[in-house]
């Protein structure tokens, strides 16, 4: 009876605390336990194990790459904390796109770190309100994500340096016309490598949009070609995408943080990811022409 009570208070409580957790098929399969690793030098991957979130350390304080779920936060927090680094040494939060699967988490954790948000002018956007723009290829399906605050415009800036780090800006609009990949340098004894962190390069949308051609967002398919072909020229050491299981870190990278972490270095992955996206997009232009 006793343990039923507290088992009845527990469950209230973890109500109360995730009231911000969003509810959709896959939520549970992404969130799921990942025990947080290095992936190269001072770059650690923090996220659960079906979206990522990575961190990059310096002397001067810390940059964390997207947020995954509301609900994906305390989890996140947790790895940094694993790894033997604070939350308050974390000064800036950046992001791959603003859809509440990557950008969940993001108004918890600048709270948990009174770290600066920095996006693309147009996420920096949904990332104030929480809801995506009239433009976004998803509009009619995505969820909203919980308002974040002290969030900066990228502006027309091309890297966002804290420290000794220097991230360097790769647009990738298409997926939603304000997407941003990430660049950087990572260095272990005297080998330096260059580290991508990959947005979603595909075609998702709700039923009435055309990537063909659409109002709502004329561009998409001129921004997803572009977007494509800058990541296939991105000098590329390692990848990480913004969903794992697409260049296959699971598949390296147990749930217990345990792998050869040298099979993560692989020069063609941006190039294999590119052509991967473009025949996607090929095969949704063609459904499209077919009226599909
Ligand atoms: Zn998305």
């Amino acid at each position: 009876m006793y343990r039923a009570l507290l088992l009845c208070v527990a469950g209230l409580l973890s109500l109360t605390v995730r009231a911000d957790a969003i509810e959709c098929s896959m939520c549970e399969t992404w969130n799921r336990e990942q025990a947080p690793f290095r992936i190269f030098g001072n770059t650690y991957y923090v996220g659960p194990r079906g979206l990522s979130s990575v961190l990059v350390t310096s002397s001067a304080g810390h940059v964390l790459i997207d947020g995954a779920l509301p609900q994906s936060a305390p989890m996140i927090a947790r790895h940094i904390q694993q790894l033997g680094f604070k939350m308050s040494d974390v000064k800036i939060i950046l992001s791959s796109h603003a859809h509440y699967d990557h950008i969940g988490g993001i108004a918890e954790l600048q709270k948990l770190s009174g770290a600066k948000v920095i996006a693309s002018d147009l996420a920096a956007d949904v990332l104030r309100s929480g809801k995506v723009g009239g433009n976004d290829p998803q509009l009619e399906i995505i969820k909203p994500s919980p308002a974040s605050s002290n969030v900066e415009n990228l502006g027309a800036r091309q890297s966002i340096k804290l420290g000794e780090l220097r991230l360097s800006v790769i647009h990738t609009p298409g997926h939603t016309p304000g997407g941003t990949s990430w660049r950087w340098q990572s260095c272990e004894a005297e080998r330096c490598l260059s580290i991508v962190y990959g947005d979603s390069l595909n075609a998702v949308s709700d039923d009435s949009f055309k990537y063909s051609g659409d109002e709502r967002y004329p561009k998409a398919k001129t921004d997803l070609l572009a977007s494509i072909a800058a990541m296939a020229a991105a000098r590329c050491d390692i990848l990480i995408v913004d969903h794992p299981e697409r260049t296959g870190l699971s598949t390296i990278i147990d749930e217990h943080g345990k792998g050869d972490r040298s099979r993560l270095i692989d020069a063609s992955a941006c190039k294999r990811y590119a052509a991967e996206s473009k025949q996607n997009f090929d095969k949704r232009l063609a459904r499209e022409k077919q009226g599909g």
